[in-house]
């Protein structure tokens, strides 16, 4: 028989070594705390394979021992956990008004946040602002930092973290994850915003559902589809860019040239210009929250018409896909009520009956949806992390590591790597 390579053993030793992260992360079904027998059970690995792992992440920090467990007869056993501040994320909201940086914990709290005014930022400009200020929460940064996650508009391809096509910005062919890694040699992942936005639900999220689809409403409108507990992306990364469908062929132009898209009727611009043509003069958006707030019917029929446009939409995104948990964020979600009520009748009167009638269509609760969106893309990729769906059966040992077509970027030893050890990669 012929000796496993060397290449192998690191590759099953960091296979192992995700896959017990992964699950001490998760702890029970009940989020209770497992000792090194349970994992060995949960895992099918043999108790002392477990145990060198484990001790391996004890030494690494990202592991720690927490007082015991009950007794089943011998001694009770030591309870592990992952410490939510084994390890430090960046995550990066490249917004339409703000880029946004934060450090966040392995739970999803925010530590420390910076933003900075991106209205008119534009081109190489653009990319120089969001390197600054990733480079500002970079210096803020309380621990071993183990990579940057960033949220882009428009088309981007997760696999080089390049963005494809960002109209906004005027980015073509940006190769935004390099660009990151050359600066501050840390492993950078990028997706788009809304697909960010829906692994924060996934992740972060208190449903932990195995279907769930964010719809993003600001500038632009985008979906995010978690399907079967991944992120799902299509064939060529623009799954659920609804926003440039055409839906009235008469209507307005669209800034993607083509007329009437999804976009010149249910975004906050088609909404300004719709209370614009309403009232005879231009509103702010914040202007716009607070007459609706306070029960103006001209303001209010705008918003929802606004809302029932994006509601036609969402219908046919449920005959598609039977998706029972749609999730609506963005700057519009900030309407409330009134427009929700829209999305869900326009929706329910779009979609077969029987398939809208099962589902739910909420309000994100998430403050900062893309930054944790974005820490989570990070997180799970480069650590395997992530909370089961309950409903979906267990999975095997493949559970927790990334699609093989995934590559890193500045990949050095995944788990144990540090904040002090950058540029050590091997
Ligand atoms: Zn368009």
């Amino acid at each position: 028989m012929e000796p496993l390579s060397k290449a192998t053993l690191r590759e099953t030793r960091e296979h192992n070594e995700r896959l017990v992260l992964a699950t001490i992360y998760e702890g029970g079904q009940d989020g209770s705390l497992l000792s090194r027998a349970d994992v060995a059970r949960r895992t099918k690995l043999t108790r002392t394979t477990v145990s060198a792992v484990v001790d391996t992440l004890l030494a690494a920090g990202m592991v720690a021992e927490v007082g015991r467990g009950p007794s089943t007869g011998g001694k009770a056993p030591i309870l592990l956990t992952v410490p939510d501040a084994a390890r430090v994320l960046i995550g990066v909201d490249l917004g339409d008004r703000a880029f946004a940086a934060a450090a966040v914990n392995l739970r999803g709290e925010v530590l420390h946040r910076v933003e900075v005014p991106s209205e008119d930022a534009d081109g190489p400009e653009a990319v120089e602002l969001a390197l600054r200020l990733i480079g500002e929460v970079l210096e803020t940064a309380d621990g071993p930092v183990i990579g940057i996650g960033i949220g882009a508009p428009g088309l981007v391809d997760t696999t080089d973290g390049a963005v494809i096509q960002a109209v906004k910005r005027s980015w073509r062919e940006l190769p935004l994850a390099d660009i990151v890694v050359s600066r501050f040699d840390l492993p950078t992942y990028v997706a788009n915003d809304s697909q960010a936005a829906a692994l924060a639900e996934h992740v972060f999220g208190p449903a932990r559902a195995a279907n769930l689809i964010v719809i993003k409403v600001g500038e632009g409108i985008g979906a995010g589809l978690v399907l079967n507990g991944s992120l799902f992306q299509g064939d060529g990364f623009g799954a659920g860019e609804i926003g440039h469908t055409v839906v009235d062929p008469h209507g307005l132009a669209c800034r993607c040239g083509r007329i009437g898209c999804l976009e010149t009727l249910a975004s906050v611009p088609a909404l300004l210009a719709a209370i614009e043509a309403r009232i005879g003069r231009p509103m702010q958006l914040e202007d716009a929250l607070d007459a609706s707030a306070a029960g103006d019917p001209t303001i209010r029929a705008a918003v929802v018409e606004a809302g029932a446009c994006l509601g036609r939409g969402v219908g046919a995104l449920i005959g598609a896909l039977h998706v029972r948990r749609i999730v609506l964020a963005g700057p519009m979600a900030a309407f409330g009520e009134p427009w929700l009520a829209a999305v869900r009748e326009a929706a329910r009167g779009s979609a077969l009956a029987t398939l809208a009638g099962d589902t739910t269509i909420e309000l994100g609760g998430i403050e900062d949806i893309v930054v944790l969106g974005a820490s989570a893309l990070l997180m799970t990729r480069e650590l395997g992390l992530s909370l089961r769906p309950l409903q979906s059966p267990r999975r095997e040992p493949t559970l927790g590591r990334p699609p093989a077509t995934v590559a890193p970027r500045a990949r050095a030893g995944v788990l144990l790597r540090t904040g002090a050890q950058r540029g050590g990669g091997g």
